[in-house]
C-alpha cells in the first residue's frame, strides 16, 4: 500500500535525533511521500534543508503562519520561533526564488483563535492575500490553515485563481465543509480521525478525489502519548475507507492519485 503524508512537522525539537528512525518506520509502513511544513523565517530553511537531505521521500512547502506573521511571539511550541520582525514581503520573495525547490506553499491562512483583535485579524487578511497571490502567481498549491476563520478564509480563496487549495485540518462547520467541496478543494485528512468525528463528517462530505492525508506530527496523535508521526497516516486511509465503505487499498491508491494530481 502506497501511503502520503502531506502535512506534518519533522523540524519540531521532539524529532531531534530521531528523524532516521521517524522515516524508517514511515518507510517500512509504506509511505513514499511526506510534506514537511514551514510556518515562518527559520522553519522555512529548515524544511529545505531538511527535503535537501532526505529528498525525494521528504519534500517540504514554504509558509508563513497567521500568527506568527503579526510578530507576536505564540508559547513555545517545539518548532523555531520567529524571533526577529516578521517581514512577509520580504519572505514571499524567499518563497519564489525557491519555487523549484518547494511542494507547495504553505502553510497559511486565517487564525482568530489566536487572535481575537479586529485590527490584527484584518492584518492577518492583507498577509494572507499576499501568499494567495504568490501561489497564483507560480501557480504552487496553497496548504491553507484556518482556526475559527473558515467562513473568511473560504471567501478570499474564492476569488482567487489558485488551481490546488489544500485545506489542512479543516474544522469549519458542516455547510462550510459543503462550501469547500463545491468549490473543488482539497481536505487533507489528518490521522486524528481516528478519534475524531469531525473528521469522519468531512470525509463523507468530500468525494474520494478530494481527499489527502496527512499527520500534523508531531501533534494531533491518534495514539495516546506517542508524538504523531508520518506512518500513524495508516489512520487516516483506514478511516475513510470505513466511511466511505472502500477497501484501505482503494483509498490508498486513490489518495496517491490525488496527491500526485495536486502536488505533480
Ligand atoms: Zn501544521
Amino acid at each position: 500500500m502506497i501511503l502520503t503524508d502531506d502535512h506534518c512537522h519533522l523540524t519540531h525539537e521532539l524529532f531531534k535525533d530521531q528523524l532516521d528512525a521517524v522515516l524508517e518506520r514511515a518507510r517500512q509502513a509504506g509511505v513514499k511521500a511526506i510534506i514537511c511544513s514551514g510556518v515562518n523565517v527559520p522553519t522555512n530553511r529548515e524544511v529545505l534543508a531538511l527535503a535537501k537531505k532526505y529528498g525525494p521521500l521528504v519534500r517540504c512547502s514554504l509558509g508563513i503562519y497567521p500568527v506568527d506573521a503579526l510578530d507576536i511571539a505564540p508559547d513555545a511550541t517545539g518548532l523555531s520561533r520567529q524571533l526577529q520582525h516578521f517581514d512577509v514581503d520580504e519572505e514571499l520573495e524567499f518563497i519564489r526564488q525557491h519555487k523549484n525547490d518547494i511542494a507547495a506553499i504553505g502553510e497559511a491562512g486565517l487564525d482568530y483563535h489566536w487572535v481575537k483583535d479586529a485590527v490584527l485579524q484584518k492584518k492577518e487578511k492583507e498577509n494572507f492575500a499576499k501568499v494567495i497571490k504568490t501561489a497564483e502567481d507560480l501557480k504552487k498549491p496553497l496548504v491553507v490553515h484556518t482556526r475559527d476563520a473558515e467562513s473568511d478564509c473560504l471567501e478570499m480563496l474564492e476569488s482567487s485563481t489558485v488551481k490546488n487549495v489544500v485545506l489542512h485540518c479543516f474544522t469549519g462547520r458542516k455547510h462550510l465543509v459543503k462550501k469547500a467541496a463545491d468549490l473543488g478543494y482539497y481536505f487533507s485528512v489528518p490521522a486524528v480521525i481516528e478519534k475524531l468525528q469531525h473528521f469522519k463528517m468531512v470525509a463523507e462530505i468530500a468525494s474520494i478525489n478530494q481527499l489527502l492525508s496527512e499527520t500534523d506530527g508531531p501533534w494531533l496523535s491518534p495514539i495516546a502519548g506517542e508524538p504523531n508521526e508520518p506512518k500513524n497516516v495508516i489512520f487516516t486511509v483506514r478511516n475513510i475507507a470505513k466511511v466511505k465503505k472502500f477497501t484501505e487499498e482503494e483509498v490508498a491508491n486513490n489518495i496517491w492519485l490525488n496527491f500526485q494530481r495536486v502536488y505533480g
